[in-house]
């Protein structure tokens, strides 16, 4: 076994990275404040696996081009299903035909893998199309999961490597010596490490100020999610979604692995970073957003929230790093497509230290 380190935060991010580390011999301890893994955002996301982030520049987009292919290698290590599928940005009418031929003409010169699709094939994806929808630009490579899954995967595979898994423990301080890394969890004295990874989510802006880094500020979204008796094999959304904007993203139907079909999410302000509350009209409302798509009215069969932590600074992923420790702040959405990638990128930087 070689150098000690602590993850500190059990959603998808502090779960692969702990993961990743663990596989390739490093004595690993995870902390986390809740009395369960993936409490936070992770578990109650809606489990895509984009290929596409826009604006394109941004480093979140740069690694999600890339970070799918990542999810393929995870799922056959630890087991959990994955629905390969597509992205439809569907369409209606001339002038929006013509953005969409521009849109797919500029995706593939970025290197992305597209197509015009037509209304029956569309169809074949999802019958209930709605009669103005006349075709899409298809973004393919998509991934879906469920994210309770892989969360309960990856726990397990943690406790067969031998990981030190402290529940109920949040980290209080860190604080950074020549030699070494202390961790103060819960209300134990300090423990040295060589390395700590921060990764947890609303709780990462605090010990970034103790390890001397900066704090970004952030904000809170709770995103609201709805389950249909739709039967759509491929994601759907509106090449113009009415609902977007750079906080609230657009959101999408949304087929699980388990041939469970989502909408949603939609987004609202929240001050509280573990909201996960919803009522029957947030529901109603996240399903009106999708009505232009489809031709009849999908049944509302249940739905979640989750609430996902945004950098107000910037609309993108911030990591600050010290000589022994890395921090992520602002993983927003799509931090759980990137995870593996973010993980892997800690990894060679623990590396390279050594
Ligand atoms: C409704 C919704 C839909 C989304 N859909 C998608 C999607 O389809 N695709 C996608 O890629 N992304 C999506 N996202 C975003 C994605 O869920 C998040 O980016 C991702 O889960 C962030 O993971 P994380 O590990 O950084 O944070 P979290 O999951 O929030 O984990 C942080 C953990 O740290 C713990 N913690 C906090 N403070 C401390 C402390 N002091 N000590 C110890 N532990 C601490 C918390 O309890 C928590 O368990 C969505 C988010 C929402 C809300």
């Amino acid at each position: 076994m070689s150098k000690k380190t602590a993850v500190i935060g059990a959603g998808i991010v502090g779960l692969v990275t702990a993961y990743t580390l663990a596989k390739n011999d490093y004595a690993v301890t995870l902390y986390e404040a809740n009395n369960n893994a993936g409490e936070g955002a992770s578990t109650h996301n809606a489990g895509v696996i984009h290929v596409l982030q826009p604006p394109p520049w941004k480093w979140k987009s740069r690694l999600t081009k890339n970070a799918y292919k990542l999810y393929d290698e995870l799922s056959r290590e630890l087991d959990f299903p994955i629905l390969e599928t597509r992205t439809h940005l569907v369409y209606g009418g001339s002038w929006e035909k013509m953005i969409a031929v521009s849109i797919a003409v500029a995706l593939k010169m970025l290197g992305y893998k597209v197509s015009l699709t037509n209304r029956s094939q569309l169809k074949e994806d999802c019958p209930v199309i709605s009669r103005q929808i006349e075709g899409a630009v298809t973004v393919w490579n998509y991934r879906t999961v469920n994210p309770s899954n892989i969360i309960a995967s990856l726990v397990d595979k943690l406790e067969n490597l031998g990981v030190e898994i402290h529940y109920n423990s949040p980290v209080r301080r860190v604080e950074e010596k020549t030699n070494h890394i202390t961790v103060y969890p819960g209300s134990s004295g300090g423990l040295d490490y060589e390395y700590v990874i921060v990764a947890a989510g609303p709780g990462s802006g605090s010990l970034a100020q103790d390890l001397g880094l900066r704090k970004v500020k952030t904000g809170y979204f709770k995103g609201v999610m709805v389950w249909t008796d739709l039967s759509c094999k491929a994601i759907v959304a509106g090449l113009r979604q009415p609902s977007r904007t750079e906080k609230t993203k657009g959101g999408a139907i949304i087929p699980w692995p388990d041939g469970r079909v989502l909408m949603g999410p939609s987004f609202q302000e929240t001050n509280n970073p573990y909201d996960t509350s919803f009522t029957d009209e947030d529901l109603e409302n996240t399903a009106n957003n999708y009505k232009w798509i489809l031709r009849e009215e999908p049944v509302i069969k249940g739905g979640f929230a989750g609430t996902r932590t945004k950098n107000l600074e910037k609309d993108d992923f911030d990591v600050q790093h010290t000589r022994r420790a890395i921090v992520f702040q602002g993983i927003d959405s799509p931090g759980f497509s990137t995870a593996p990638l973010l993980a892997r990128l800690v990894y060679e930087w623990v590396m390279k230290n050594d």
